[in-house]
């Protein structure tokens, strides 16, 4: 007979019993990588047009994409480069832009600085990304652009929203920050709109440490994207329209290129990818279907005709009607008394933050703003207080004993479900 067990918020023993971190990321760098840096070092510590990495990211990141856009643009950020996009698709003032209510900010928040507008549309809880019905509903004659993010790495319904947007004439503006190496039917997910971001942040599955890349096949959107943040030589050397290549000396004033050193560690990232991918997958899968059993969780679904690439983060939802209504906050207290490392997705919906939520551009004061939301009952609102974050295992099959603990702790909390029902209600709380 084994020892009475109890929760560990309770005095129990923990059912994960690895020290935190469980997601390590980004992995450390190998010997060629290390080497190339030092190289660069005595090479070039600036920047020549697209010269060296850069160009070599930028070549590489295209042949990532099957070919699928004719060009690629490195920036110092996926800020930078959603802001780039952004003004090579024509936001000023008065055009609207469509996007999905709960996303990551800076997927939306560059278009109040080119003084344009957010018009917040639900999402759909299957992709939990851009809701092709609510986006319908959420046009207006301003409308100009729809920006796509394919959240945690799942595509959005891209058949359905490309059609919308052919059908109105707007442009579509896919954020793959989180979704390197998505596909949706089979084609790469940076290749469905008019414009593709790619944050290369130290958090993403292909990581600059700072940086961030756009991609299009349309020339005119490469020449403004390009103009915004290159001024000088690559400008001079890759702006094809001959008017606009008049501005190669300054550019449109700003510059937002990414450094050499960032370039060559994105393209290291890059090659480790595939494999790092597949890794990634059978630790996912396998804690999807360990989760399977679970009643008060709903694993994350994966629609058959994707492809989920990077994932970003492992992210189901809490079903507190199958745990006795216990709120979130106390299950995932629950849950990292047991060991885990799992929070709260750390992005609010978008119209709860001040940039959104006030009547007025803080750019530009005095200029009003239009953007509406969806607020309570929305599918934002139900994912935002019901997901869970966990960790983006990728060490397979190393992971696979973790993740089995991560699973049971899971498990152990149904079996004390009324002991942690008196928890969340005692005076201690
Ligand atoms: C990370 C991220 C960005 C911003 O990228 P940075 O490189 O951090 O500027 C934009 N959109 C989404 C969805 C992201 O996850």
């Amino acid at each position: 007979m084994a020892t009475a067990e109890r929760l560990a918020l309770l005095g129990g023993a923990p059912a994960v019993d690895q020290p935190l971190p469980h997601e390590i990321w980004p992995p450390p760098a190998d010997e060629a990588e290390l080497a190339e840096i030092a190289g660069q070092r005595n090479t070039d510590i600036s920047i020549k047009g697209n010269s060296g990495p850069i160009g070599r990211l930028e070549t590489d990141f295209l042949a990532f994409l099957d070919g699928g856009a004719r060009y690629a643009v490195t920036f110092n950020s996926g800020t930078s480069a959603l802001l780039a996009a952004y003004f090579a698709l024509g936001v000023r003032d008065g055009v609207d832009v469509v996007g999905p209510a709960l996303t990551y900010h800076a997927a939306l928040s560059p278009v109040f600085a080119l003084r344009g507008d957010v018009v917040l549309a639900d999402i759909d809880p299957d992709t939990r990304g851009l809701d092709p019905k609510a986006l319908q509903a959420a046009l207006t004659e301003r409308t100009k652009v729809i920006t796509v993010v394919h959240q945690w790495g799942h595509p959005c319904d891209m058949d359905a929203i490309s059609r919308i947007a052919e059908r109105h004439g707007l442009r579509v503006l896919e954020d793959c920050s989180h979704a390197h190496g998505s596909r949706y039917k089979g084609k790469p997910v940076g290749t469905f709109g008019d414009a593709a971001v790619f944050s290369l942040q130290a958090n993403k599955a292909v990581y600059a440490g700072e940086g961030g890349i756009l991609v299009t096949s349309d020339p005119q959107v490469h020449d403004r994207a390009t103009l915004l943040g290159h001024y000088r030589d690559r400008s001079r050397d890759t702006v094809l329209d001959e008017d606009l290549r008049a501005h190669w000396v300054t550019g449109f004033g700003l510059k937002l290129r990414m450094s050499p050193f960032n370039a060559i560690v994105a393209r290291h990232a890059l090659a480790a990818f595939p494999a790092r991918k597949e890794a990634r997958h059978r630790c996912l899968r396998h804690f999807g279907d360990q989760l399977g059993d679970v009643p008060y969780l709903e694993p994350v679904q994966v629609a058959a005709h994707v492809d989920m690439g990077a994932w970003y983060g492992y992210k189901p939802l809490y079903r507190p009607e199958a745990l006795g209504g216990v709120p979130r906050s106390v299950l995932v207290e629950a849950l990292r008394a047991e060991g885990l490392e799992v929070g709260a997705p750390s992005g609010p919906r978008l119209s709860t933050l001040p940039l959104y939520a006030r009547p007025e551009n803080p750019l530009f004061p005095g200029v009003p703003k239009r953007g509406t939301a969806p607020e309570s009952g929305s599918h934002a609102a139900y994912v935002e207080q019901h997901a869970l974050s966990l960790p983006t295992f990728t060490d397979w099959p190393k992971d696979r004993a973790l993740i089995d603990q991560y699973a049971e702790a899971f498990r152990k909390i149904g079996r004390h479900r009324e002991a942690l029902v008196r928890y969340a209600a005692g005076p201690s709380r």
